[in-house]
């Protein structure tokens, strides 16, 4: 079948809108209908080129959506036709399908096992959610990547105990969702550092109970803000000097930095080992070590029973044939999390 998609074809180049052409169904596959796709740093990376050499080029993108199943391929036993469905790059159980590999004008384009910037995709079964309540597309496009990674990188992560500190440095989608989870686990202190104002004034909103302007961050600052010394610090900006301040800002003896944010594939970071004997520690994170299929239910009855707030995520959508000017206002962080909407 025909659709119409966003294409990669060339590394620091607007993506291309056209109408590719999709392969019929492989064992294990799964023919979705996009209802909202959201754009997260992820991507820009991508297009970037941060990420080093792209061998999949041209290809698809994205990797967070909600949708609705029209077909499913041999062997698929977790959604059928009509199901609503969250699409997310995180693994959950069901089979591991193929990469897809689609055609637009005689030139292959690579889709992979998930992509989401297209009216239809085929995607792999093991990376579907199936919704059962009654939450809205835009939310369940978040379960793909903002809401797992960011309330994950607290609640499976980090951890922290009631009335314990925390501090999130960069205040995009999911250092927004990250301050949403220090709430939930009763953080009596959460600071939000970000350089835009407005995503602080957001942050506030979420949750945060002090805001700093990265501009102005110093660790002197934040300890007289908070008037106790730092537990928990997630990083979730991207920047090198974000992710050493993370880690210089928490306490000695179990202090915790959570490095979520990616750089460029050739950033190094330098750390002076006095951080680790002084009992601090620092934790990556892959998803928010989140499992789909164990940690969604929780996270979808967050949601339907409104103890999370995605108001500010779901708000800036935009038409595929937009996508270029969405990439633009996420990386100007005018947009918290900019969403496709196919509906
Ligand atoms: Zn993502």
């Amino acid at each position: 079948m025909l659709t119409k998609a966003a294409i990669l074809y060339e590394i620091n180049k607007p993506l291309v809108i056209d109408t590719i052409k999709l392969p019929p169904l492989k064992d294990s596959q799964v023919l979705v209908k996009i209802a909202y796709s959201g754009i997260c740093q992820g991507q820009l990376l991508e297009i970037k080129g941060f990420k080093g050499e792209d061998k999949y080029l041209p290809h698809c993108l994205g990797h967070e959506a909600s949708g609705v199943v029209v077909e499913i391929g041999k062997g698929v036993t977790k959604v059928k036709a009509n199901d609503k469905v969250a699409l997310t790059w995180i693994k959950g159980v069901g089979l591991d399908g193929f990469g897809c590999v689609c055609e637009c004008s005689g030139k292959k384009i690579n889709a992979g096992p998930i992509s989401t910037f297209s009216e239809y995709s085929i995607i792999s079964e093991n990376r579907l959610y199936k919704v059962k309540s009654d939450i809205s597309m835009e939310e369940i496009a978040l379960l793909g990547c903002a809401i797992p990674t960011g309330l994950g990188s607290v609640l499976n992560i980090a951890k922290p105990k009631k009335n314990q500190s925390i501090a999130v440095f960069g205040c995009g989608g999911i250092g927004l969702l990250a301050i949403q989870g220090a709430k939930i686990s009763g953080c009596s202190s959460i600071v939000a550092i970000d350089l835009f104002d407005n995503k602080l004034q957001i942050a506030k909103k979420m949750g945060a109970t002090h805001t700093i302007n990265a501009s102005k961050y110093s660790k002197e600052h934040l300890t007289e803000l908070i008037k106790t010394e730092l537990d928990f610090a997630i990083e979730s900006s991207g920047s090198p000097k974000a992710m050493l301040h993370s880690l210089e800002s928490i306490r000695p003896r179990g202090g915790t930095a959570v490095i979520l944010g990616n750089t460029h594939h050739e950033d190094v970071i330098k750390i002076n080992p006095k951080h680790f004997n002084l009992g601090k520690r620092i934790l990556g994170s892959w998803g928010g070590e989140c499992m789909p299929d164990q940690d969604y239910p929780f996270f979808e009855k967050l949601i339907e029973e409104k103890k999370l707030d995605l108001t500010f995520l779901t708000n800036d959508k935009y038409h595929l044939d937009d996508i270029n000017q969405a990439i633009k206002d996420v990386e100007m962080g005018k947009a918290t999390r900019a969403l496709i909407s196919f509906e």
